[in-house]
């Protein structure tokens, strides 16, 4: 249980569901954790240090980053989590959807690397994990925007891995596939029996099943690693 000892995490979207499973499972790996969400206050047990950060905002990003590394000292890991949904078509989204989707989903995960990687680079090392899907991959009728930028999200940890990929520092994609959360369950239930349907281990995943492999990306286990989607979708894009 000290997979991530002496690690100081930055996780987004950490009020519940699976960032706030990742959040769990690093500081039980022995991490120093900050666990971020939009919201003013989330509990968290001792050990797991909340704070309220809009990852669509430049300046919340940099006041985060400073921050912690101003107590802690540095970033080692960071992992963009945060994300929301709009399950329009495209040809019944509007522009403000669009552009907010975009903002969560995909500006805050480039303002997020944007902040933490000259520390990093200062330090030669360092591990972002970037939280795609298995939209970011594939797709399935509606949710125009948000496929978008799950695929962005995709294409921009390629990048950033192959820019830094000698300097120590990794960046990799997570692509979770039907995982049971507050983000699902407001979903139409009739869609999530239907992903389930299609899902070969005929089950929704748990989010503590994506929290063991943002561990693995996020430890010197995956050093070798960079650039690389894992994917945990209980066997959907094997199909
Ligand atoms: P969730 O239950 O809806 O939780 C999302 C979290 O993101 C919440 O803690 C929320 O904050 C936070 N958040 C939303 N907007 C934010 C913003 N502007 N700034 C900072 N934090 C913000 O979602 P989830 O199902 O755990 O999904 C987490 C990630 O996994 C997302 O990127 C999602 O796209 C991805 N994913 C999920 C699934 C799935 O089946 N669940 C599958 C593939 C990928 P508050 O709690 O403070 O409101």
């Amino acid at each position: 249980m000290n997979r991530l000892d002496g690690k100081v995490a930055l996780v987004t979207g950490a009020g519940r569901g699976i960032g706030r499973a990742i959040a769990e499972a690093f500081a039980a790996e022995g991490a120093t954790v900050i666990a971020t969400s939009q919201s003013a206050s989330h509990d968290f047990a001792p050990g797991i240090r909340y704070q309220q950060h809009d990852v669509a905002d430049e300046n919340d990003w940099r006041r985060i980053v400073e921050e912690t590394t101003a107590e802690y000292g540095r970033v080692d890991v960071l992992v963009n989590n945060a994300g929301i949904i709009a399950y329009e078509p495209l040809h019944e989204l509007s522009s403000s959807d669009w552009d907010r989707v975009v903002a969560v989903n995909q500006t805050g995960v480039f303002y997020g690397m944007r902040e933490v990687m000259p520390g990093m680079l200062e330090r030669g090392s360092g591990s972002i994990v970037n939280v795609s899907s298995i939209w970011g991959n594939s797709a399935v009728a509606g949710a125009h925007a948000y496929h978008a930028t799950k695929g962005a999200v995709r294409n921009m940890s390629k990048n950033a891995a192959i820019t830094f990929a000698t300097s120590g520092v990794r960046v990799n994609s997570l692509h979770p596939g039907f995982i049971a959360t507050p983000l699902t369950d407001a979903q139409d239930p009739a869609v999530n029996e239907y992903v389930v349907s299609q899902t070969p281990m005929g089950r929704a995943g748990r989010p503590e099943e994506i929290a063991a492999g943002a561990v693995f990306l996020a430890s010197d286990e995956s050093s070798f690693m960079t650039g690389a989607e894992l994917v945990i979708d209980g066997g959907y894009l094997a199909q």
